[in-house]
């Protein structure tokens, strides 16, 4: 599932081409997908987006006209910039003309992800929306701070539950806490201030390094060929190989389908 790093380079690499350009057509292939504003998605048409903006794990398209379009890629959704009529890529879902030249077009193997155009002030129209906690890189160490102490549970379930921070889901939580030194199993309640600030400090600097890599990757790739970017991680769904750090083994554990990664000495269950 796409996470910070991946949508960040989303977000980064269609800003600038979407800027000053007319949205010259619309189309939903798979009509479904749009759950919110189908009926209003032709009447983009004349109309830009002006900014793309990201909540969590979800890229938020603002149209001129005052509406948004937001997008929940959920497992398999991507976005293609391509030129119009470039050969269609699968599964293709919804696509808008932009400008003269190109396409902006959304794909998705698995059919999960979801679209809903609406205005600012309906937000809560999408499902699971208003729960969100704040995005993780939007909070300074002190609302951290104070957002984490109000959690009992192992520390990668909170990490990755959207309604306390979002924007980190299974990857990207096994290689902060990795960074963090911190055993995923590990409840916060043993968690002592040190571990807070290693914490927070961890998610900005894998999530800052991840978001340089990446930008560069799409930079020099394009979009489309990926939905996610795991090739330059650390410790996820690396079992077995030497951890990066002291050469032990990476354990690996699964628990309904989704795999969690750590070093046993770099990351003790008991500090
Ligand atoms: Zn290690």
């Amino acid at each position: 599932m796409p996470e910070i790093p991946d949508l960040e380079a989303v977000r980064r690499y269609l800003k600038p081409r979407l800027e000053d350009q007319p949205i010259t057509s619309t189309a939903a292939p798979i009509p479904w997908i749009v759950r919110t504003g189908a009926d209003g998605l032709e009447d983009l048409v004349g109309h830009q987006f002006v900014d793309i903006l990201r909540h969590g794990k979800y890229l938020l398209f603002n149209v001129d006209d005052g509406r948004v379009l937001v997008v929940n890629a959920m497992l398999t959704g991507r976005f293609h910039w391509d030129e119009a009529g470039a050969k269609k890529p699968g599964r293709l879902a919804v696509v808008f003309g932009i400008g003269d030249e190109h396409e902006l077009r959304y794909s998705d193997m698995r059919r999960m992800g979801r679209f809903y155009l609406t205005d600012p002030d309906h937000l809560d129209v999408i499902p699971q929306f208003p729960k969100m906690g704040p995005d993780v890189l939007a909070i300074d160490e002190e609302e951290f701070t104070a957002l984490i102490a109000k959690r009992r549970g192992q520390i990668k379930n909170t990490l990755t539950n959207q309604e306390f921070v979002a924007g980190i889901g299974n990857a990207y939580s096994d290689e902060i806490l990795w960074e963090a030194r911190l055993h995923p199993h590990r409840k916060r309640s043993t968690m002592d201030d040190d571990d807070i600030h290693n914490l927070y400090e961890a998610i900005h600097t894998i999530l800052d390094r991840s978001c340089a890599i990446l930008d560069e990757i799409v930079h020099n790739e394009g979009l489309g060929k990926k939905a996610e970017w795991r090739e330059h991680l650390s410790v996820h769904r690396k079992a077995d190989e030497p951890c990066p750090r002291c050469g032990t083994p990476i354990k690996g554990q699964t628990r309904s389908g989704s795999e969690t990664n750590y070093c046993v000495q770099c990351q003790p269950l008991f500090a």
